[in-house]
């Protein structure tokens, strides 16, 4: 099910904005916070569907998102990565995984 309203549920909410907001190679340190984090599916397609150009969101980091938008840049990640949640309940975190490899 999609989490419309889904910050507060984010494993990163009590985090220093510090902590996602780091550049380069830092950012796939930061990432990690992203591990486990049930709303990490509704983070990326919001990051994806808005352009948000800076930090980690939904477990990827800036040059990731930008690899995904350049491959598909009219989709709907919303509906991209809904649908490849739907495919396969059950799966956790590796729906974004999924929408990467099928992109
Ligand atoms: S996926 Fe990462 S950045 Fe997005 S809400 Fe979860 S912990 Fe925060």
């Amino acid at each position: 099910m999609w989490v419309e309203d889904w910050t507060p549920r984010a494993a990163c909410k009590s985090a220093s904005p510090d902590q996602l907001f780091v550049r380069g190679a830092e950012q796939n340190k930061a990432k990690q916070v992203c591990q486990g984090c049930p709303v990490r599916t509704e983070c990326l397609a919001e990051a994806l569907d808005n352009q948000i150009e800076w930090g980690v969101w939904g477990g990827m980091t800036e040059r990731e998102r930008r690899a995904l938008l350049r491959r598909r840049p009219n989709a709907s990640w919303r509906q991209v990565l809904e649908t490849a949640r739907t495919q396969t309940p059950g799966q956790q975190a590796p729906a974004p995984v999924r929408a990467i490899r099928s992109a």
